[in-house]
């Protein structure tokens, strides 16, 4: 048959057309008015798209590069942190304090797991200047409870900052970044923009910003107070990437239109969808007997353990090879031993049932057992059918 390759993995994710389109044909120049009308209009909307009355800031680097940032301007050497850890995004913190001499104390919990609130308490203290975690642990499929954490880490004052890794979470999860009081809150492109990799983006804090005129760790390009201040003449310090601004533009439209005109509606609509994609393949997982590797699973992707004397690898082979579908295989420790489909931006309903149906095939060939077939997409198809008519009871109240 017939194969079109398309990617379930948590980042790059599905390219949104009209993001590819606007970003093919821009050739603006960044120091002109028609580039400075895209960029300003482009971080008025991120405020909107993260949900954040704060500054937010967009910049050429991956993901990893704004956590670098956010680790540089808010610490000095020598300043107590604490990273909350529960898989590889969150052991990338670790390596980033470190890099900078912070340091590190870290609350550690096994890979699929998430923090007790009452840990988290107990590891804090008017020592700890910064906590730094995770939203969503994209290896591992966890959702971590950030309200409960920022609940806990306010109680202490201005003197500690919560800076969250929602690289994965934002457009995925509903997030009250200024309600909460997270200081900074951090994105990428490639993941719910549904945007090449290119960009990442911050919100951040009155509290963060103060911080920044005290610490002493070095920075050049990432120096946010001086991205801030061409911010607010409509400009980048540094060339920006123009073309995926374009992109971006075209992004924050279309999540417009998915609110009908209200992009913070657009927003919670994305949320949604994905909370309803990742449902149906938890309970389509589940059906084919299927484990889930998180306790407490994130609806930016779906982690599912490979059944027992089954490496993952074949798994994700079998669903490259048969149906030129990527799903990701575990990161580290975790390779061979689960597969992750990801829920995050561009995903459907169609896109939803397809992996399924496609899920009973692999499975019926990994394991060489018979599948009734139908039992994920069936399992699917209630959630789907109960998700909808909730919506309908909703339009009727
Ligand atoms: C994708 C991702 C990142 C960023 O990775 P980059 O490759 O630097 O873009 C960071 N944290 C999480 C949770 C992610 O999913």
């Amino acid at each position: 048959m017939l194969h079109k390759n398309r990617l379930f993995t948590p980042g790059p994710t599905p390219l949104l057309p009209a993001a590819q389109t606007a970003m093919a044909s821009f050739t603006a120049h960044h120091r002109t008015a028609d580039f400075r009308a895209l960029f300003q209009r482009v971080l008025a909307d991120m405020k909107e798209f993260i949900g954040t009355k704060n500054d937010v800031l967009v910049l050429a680097c991956s993901g990893t590069g704004v956590m670098e940032a956010s680790v540089s301007n808010l610490t000095s050497p020598g300043d107590k942190v604490l990273v909350l850890t529960a898989g590889k995004f969150g052991e990338r913190w670790t390596g980033l304090a470190k890099a900078f001499g912070c340091h590190v104390e870290v609350l550690e919990v096994p890979y699929g797991q998430t923090f007790s609130l009452d840990d988290v308490r107990a590891r804090l203290n008017h020592q700890v200047r910064a906590v730094f975690v995770q939203a969503t642990e994209s290896s591992t499929g966890a959702r971590h409870d950030i309200e409960g954490i920022a609940k806990i880490v306010r109680a202490h004052g201005d003197e500690t900052l919560l800076v969250v890794d929602a690289i994965t979470g934002l457009g995925t999860t509903h997030l009250d970044v200024d309600g909460w009081g997270v200081d900074v809150i951090i994105g990428g492109s490639q993941k719910a923009l549904m945007m090449p990799p290119g960009l990442a983006y911050c919100a951040v804090s009155e509290r963060a910003w103060k911080r920044m005129d005290q610490t002493l760790s070095p920075r050049y390009y990432f120096d946010l107070r001086k991205e801030r201040k061409s911010a607010a003449k409509g400009e980048t310090a540094y060339t920006p990437a123009t073309s995926l601004f374009a992109a971006l533009g075209a992004a924050l439209e279309f999540v417009r239109g998915m609110g009908n005109g209200d992009l913070a509606k657009g927003r919670e609509e994305l949320v949604n969808n994905a909370e309803i994609c990742a449902e149906m393949t938890r309970a389509g997982a589940k059906a084919l007997g299927l484990k889930l590797y998180a306790a407490s699973p994130a609806a930016a992707l779906t982690a599912i353990c490979a059944p027992d004397g089954i490496d993952s690898s074949k798994i994700v082979k079998e669903f490259r090879e048969g149906f030129d579908a990527v799903v990701a295989n575990g990161q580290g420790e975790m390779k061979g031993k689960l597969f992750r489909i990801a829920h995050i931006g561009y995903y459907d309903y169609l896109d939803t049932i397809g992996i399924l149906g496609a899920l009973e095939h692999v499975l019926a060939k990994v394991t060489g057992k018979s599948i009734e077939y139908g039992a994920a997409v069936r399992a699917a198809q209630e959630v789907y059918a109960r998700t909808q008519s909730s919506k309908q009871q909703l339009v009727g109240a």
